[in-house]
């Protein structure tokens, strides 16, 4: 399924089950709900979620930043014969890394960050580590890995229950749903998901195939169920309360 299909379909059913189930819907829950929508495929370089957190032109930059880096490492160490001719093959590989496509460009910069992040961990605390070593797992483990596992849904899940407790927000409800929710529909693929791995039990109702019409027509009918789940949570209701307004004029204007 598309990244684009995903956000409607997560963000849409996931707002109008908390909105039957009477949940206040905050910005931040609807936020959360669009983020975990997408974040199971944060494990897929090219996936929506990395083209915007990753943009093309931020790459190009950064690209052109390694490069100008890696001559201008290999002008000094030429200069000052800085630990060459070694020192020359690390100025390359910043040249090299600038070669590569964008898919397995956003994939380095993903280790990289997750790099940074362990290493600021140290310092700052547990968590930044762990979402560090996280980001530099699914930077490397194949597509619909770990992210579209029971365990993905608990750990986010998890994160989201601790995060609501310590900031007195309910984001859980939101995030866990929206989550799960992708990776429903990731099961109508002929792909399907690995619920438990290494187990390579698999679950999969091979309706469709992303980007053959099949694809086409499985996501249209998702999207237009969600469509109807949000007229029937929130367009519907305020109709209603439009009605009994209208009525209660009515019925004032005929007492005078
Ligand atoms: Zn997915």
């Amino acid at each position: 399924m598309t990244g684009k299909t995903h956000l409607i379909v997560s963000t849409g059913v996931t707002l109008s089950v908390m909105q039957f189930m009477g949940q206040g819907i905050t910005l931040a829950s609807a936020a959360i709900a669009v983020i975990s929508s997408l974040l199971p495929d944060i494990d897929e370089p090219n996936s929506l979620l990395m083209q915007k957190t990753m943009p093309k032109k931020l790459l190009n930059f950064i690209k052109l930043f390694f490069a100008a880096a890696g001559i201008g490492f290999i002008a000094y160490c030429y200069l000052q014969s800085f630990y060459t001719p070694y020192s020359y093959g690390a100025g390359a590989l910043l040249i090299i890394m600038c070669l590569v496509n964008q898919r397995l460009f956003r994939q380095i910069l993903m280790i990289l960050l997750g790099g940074l992040l362990l290493y600021v961990g140290a310092e700052a605390g547990p968590w930044w580590g762990t979402a560090g070593a996280l980001i530099m797992v699914c930077a490397l483990l194949p597509h619909r890995g770990l992210t579209h596992s029971l365990y993905g849904v608990v750990m986010w899940g998890g994160l989201l229950y601790y995060a609501s407790i310590r900031l007195g927000v309910t984001l859980w409800i939101a995030g866990t749903l929206s989550y799960t929710l992708h990776l429903l529909c990731d099961m109508l693929t002929k792909q399907g998901i690995h619920p438990l791995p290494p187990l390579k039990w698999k679950l999969a109702v091979p309706l469709m195939s992303t980007g053959k019409f099949s694809g086409f027509l499985v996501e249209s009918v998702c999207i237009t169920l969600a469509f109807v789940m949000l007229w029937n949570a929130f367009v519907v209701p305020m109709g209603l309360v439009t009605y009994s307004w209208w009525e209660q004029v009515k019925a004032v204007w005929s007492s005078v």
